[in-house]
C-alpha cells in the first residue's frame, strides 16, 4: 500500500486525503495551524487521521510522497527537512493529474483566472459536454476525482500550485497575463513567478494546444521556455481591439464587460472551437453567462448614478481594466492594504475618467500623497456606509460609483467577499432612505 502524507487541511489538502483513500492508499493529514470543523469531520467520517497545530515530524519523514498544498511556502521548516532528506513532494494537481484519464483545460494568470474559467465551463456544459469546473476557485481537482471521472475538466489553477507538479500536462493551457504579484513567495523576483506561470504549458506536447495574451510581454519574452510543436494561438487586440469580439468577421455578443473581459471570451472562444463547439453552442454561452460577484457587478442604481462592486479587484493591474471599462464619470472608491503597489500605470486613465477619489482604508496617506496632484477631489474614510454616501455626493447623474480597490481587504474586512458584501450593502440601504425622501 501506497503511503502519503498530505501537509495542509484546507480544500486542497482534504480533497488530495479523500482521493488517495479511494485509491485505498495509507494516508496522513497534518497541518501547522487549525483545521477547519467542516474539513476535520469530512476527514474522520472517511476514516483519515490527521493532526493539527504542529507536525509528527518523525512520522512524516518515513513517507514515500508527500503532498503539499499550495498555501504551504517553501521555507516552511518542515518542507525543507523533507527537501533534505530526498522525500518526494508533489503538488496536489499533480496527483490528481496522475490519476486522470479525461482532457484537462487548465486556466492561469495573475487576473482572471476564475472568470475566465468559470466563462469556459459555462459554454462548454451548455453545449451538452461532461465537464467539471475546480482547481484553486470552488472545489479542488483531487476532490471532484474522488468522486466521479469526467470527460472534461476546466482547472483554474494558481502559481503556488504549479511550482510542484512534475508531469502535469494540461490538453488545452490558457495563460492570461504576467503582472507582479504574490512576489514575497518567489524571492521578490519577478523571474522566478514568470517561471511558475509557465509551468502550466511545460510539458505540453503534440497534439496540445497553448492559448496566451499575445500582447504581454512578460509572456512573449519566455515563448521560448514552451515546446514549438504546441499549437500556439497568440490572443492579441487586434481580435477585440475595438471593443468587440469579432472573428472573421462575425461578431459575437457577450454578457461580460470590459477590453480585459473580451481577451478572456477570446481565449474561450479559442479552446471552445478546439473541443468542436459549432459557432451557434459558443453564442449561447457567451451570451448566457453570469459572472461572480465582486468582478465589475453592477449593484443598482440611486438617481441615475451607478454602483460598481468590484472588489476582487486587489492588485493595481485589474483596477486598470475596470477603469478602461468605464464610458462615464467615475468616482472611484480605493484603498486598503497596499501589496507594494505602484500607482503610475493608472495616470493616463484618470484623465477625464477619474473625477474624485474616495480612500477607504485604515491607513490612507500612500493614496492620498499619489494621487493628490491629479485627481481634484480626494476624500477618506473607515466606513463603507460613508463612501458610499459621500460617492453619491460627489456624483452626478449619468456617473458611476466604481468601488475597484487596488488593494486586499484585510485592514478592515474580513476579506475582499466582505468588502463587495458590505458595500452591496450600504448601497441597497443608501437607495431605500433615497426612495423614502423622495416618496
Ligand atoms: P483571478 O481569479 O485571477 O483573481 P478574477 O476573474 O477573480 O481573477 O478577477 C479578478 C479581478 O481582475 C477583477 O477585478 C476583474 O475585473 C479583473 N480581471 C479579470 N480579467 C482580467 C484580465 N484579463 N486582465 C486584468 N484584469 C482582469
Amino acid at each position: 500500500m501506497k503511503k502519503v502524507v498530505v501537509i495542509g487541511g484546507g480544500e486542497s489538502g482534504v480533497g488530495a486525503a479523500l482521493l488517495a483513500r479511494k485509491q485505498g492508499w495509507d494516508v496522513f493529514v497534518t497541518d501547522a495551524g487549525p483545521i477547519a470543523e467542516n474539513y476535520q469531520q469530512e476527514l474522520s467520517s472517511h476514516g483519515i487521521p490527521y493532526e493539527m497545530g504542529g507536525h509528527d515530524v518523525d512520522r512524516i519523514l518515513v513517507t514515500e510522497v508527500v503532498i503539499k498544498s499550495p498555501g504551504v511556502p517553501e521555507e516552511a521548516p518542515l518542507i525543507r527537512k523533507l527537501r533534505e532528506k530526498g522525500v518526494r513532494i508533489i503538488s496536489e494537481i499533480e496527483m490528481a493529474h496522475q490519476l486522470y484519464s479525461g482532457l484537462t483545460i487548465a486556466v492561469t494568470g495573475s487576473n482572471g483566472k476564475t472568470t475566465t474559467s468559470g466563462l469556459l465551463y459555462h459554454m462548454l456544459k451548455s453545449a451538452g459536454k461532461d465537464v467539471r469546473l475546480g482547481g484553486n476557485y470552488g472545489e479542488s481537482y483531487a476532490r471532484i476525482l474522488a468522486s466521479e471521472q469526467p470527460e472534461m475538466m476546466v482547472l483554474e489553477v494558481s502559481s503556488f500550485q504549479l511550482d510542484d507538479i512534475d508531469t502535469f500536462r494540461p490538453w488545452i493551457s490558457i495563460l492570461l497575463n504576467i503582472t507582479p504579484d504574490h512576489l514575497d513567495r518567489y524571492q521578490y523576483r519577478i523571474e522566478n513567478y514568470v517561471s511558475s506561470k509557465f509551468r502550466i504549458a511545460k510539458n505540453q506536447s503534440i497534439g496540445d494546444h497553448f492559448i496566451y495574451n499575445g500582447d504581454d510581454p512578460a509572456i512573449l519574452s519566455h515563448l521560448n521556455d514552451v515546446g514549438q510543436e504546441i499549437h500556439h494561438v497568440p490572443i492579441t487586440r487586434l481580435m477585440y481591439g475595438q471593443g468587440i469580439l469579432d472573428y472573421d468577421g462575425n461578431e459575437f455578443e457577450m454578457t461580460l464587460k470590459g477590453m480585459h473581459n473580451l481577451l478572456n471570451a477570446a481565449c474561450c472562444v479559442e479552446a471552445c472551437r478546439i473541443a468542436g463547439l459549432t459557432e451557434d453552442e459558443i453564442r449561447e454561452g457567451l451570451t448566457t453567462f453570469v459572472n461572480l460577484p465582486h468582478r465589475l457587478e453592477s449593484c443598482g442604481e440611486i438617481d441615475q448614478v451607478e454602483f460598481i462592486n468590484d472588489s476582487k479587484a486587489t492588485n493595481v493591474d485589474s483596477v486598470y481594466y475596470a477603469l478602461e471599462a468605464q464610458t462615464k464619470p467615475v468616482v472611484w472608491i480605493a484603498g486598503g492594504t497596499d501589496k507594494g503597489n505602484d500607482y503610475e500605470v493608472l495616470l493616463p486613465l484618470l484623465k477625464d475618467r477619474v473625477k474624485a477619489l474616495i480612500c477607504l482604508g485604515a491607513n490612507n496617506e500612500k493614496l492620498k500623497t499619489f494621487f493628490s496632484p491629479y485627481i481634484p477631489v480626494i476624500l477618506e474614510t473607515t466606513k463603507v456606509s460613508t463612501a458610499v454616501e459621500d460617492g453619491l455626493k460627489l456624483a452626478e447623474s449619468g456617473d458611476v460609483v466604481l468601488l475597484s480597490p487596488a488593494c486586499a481587504s484585510f485592514d478592515l474586512f474580513r476579506n475582499y467577499m466582505d468588502r463587495g458584501e458590505q458595500f452591496k450593502q450600504a448601497v441597497e440601504e443608501l437607495r431605500q432612505r433615497e426612495n423614502r425622501k423622495q416618496g
